[in-house]
């Protein structure tokens, strides 16, 4: 975050997709630095039904005894199940429900200074997907790799996604291998 001018502090809501370990194992690293380092504002966590629950669990896996006594009480947390549309530290959203894995996955249309951002984390490229973006003026969507991509969008598909909504600015992330001409690299800030 530093690298890329980001002040970890100045973060107000975070939106969590699914649980799976590489949408969320990047948070322990960040909730210590907001406890020792930041001491912020409080900051919302909206994600699938028992956010609470699945983030102590791994706050307790990241710390052990030590999160309940010393780390918890000073961690200012709001957790919030995601409802069909809400509001979340002042920012509207609407959830639409994506097909990824079991238990499927949260993609998120934040509303911020009168844009739409949509975010889709994983999916498959499924009728739920176009809904998100529809109408978007960004669109952070997952592309994980050409050809057959289990439970995730291919490179084509991303391509054929990106036709199909030409007024949406797309950013791929989630890129398991290969590289792509043209493709922004880790940490490289783009301007939208
Ligand atoms: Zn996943
Ligand atoms: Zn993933």
């Amino acid at each position: 975050m530093t690298r890329v001018g980001v002040d970890p502090a100045s973060i107000e809501v975070l939106f969590l997709t699914h649980f799976h370990g590489d949408h969320t194992l990047g948070l322990p690293p960040f909730v210590l630095h907001r406890i020792f380092v930041d001491k912020p504002r409080t900051l919302t966590i909206v994600g699938p039904e028992g956010v609470q629950d699945r983030l102590e669990k791994l706050f307790e896996v990241s710390w052990g005894i030590d999160w309940k006594p010393v780390m918890q009480p000073r961690f200012k947390a709001r957790y919030v199940n995601a409802r069909p549309r809400g509001q979340a530290a002042g920012y509207r959203y609407e959830t639409v429900k994506l097909d990824h894995g079991s238990a499927g996955s949260n993609g998120y249309r934040i509303h911020v200074d009168g844009k739409v951002l949509a975010y889709s984390g994983d999916t498959e490229p499924t009728a739920p997907l176009e809904r998100l973006v529809d109408g978007a003026d960004v669109a952070i969507v997952e592309a994980t790799g050409p050809g057959d991509v289990f439970s995730h969008m291919s490179w084509e598909a991303a391509e054929a996604l990106k036709k199909r909504h030409p007024k949406t600015r797309f950013v791929f992330n989630h890129l398991y291998s290969g590289t792509v001409a043209g493709a922004a690299k880790d940490l490289q800030v783009v301007e939208i």
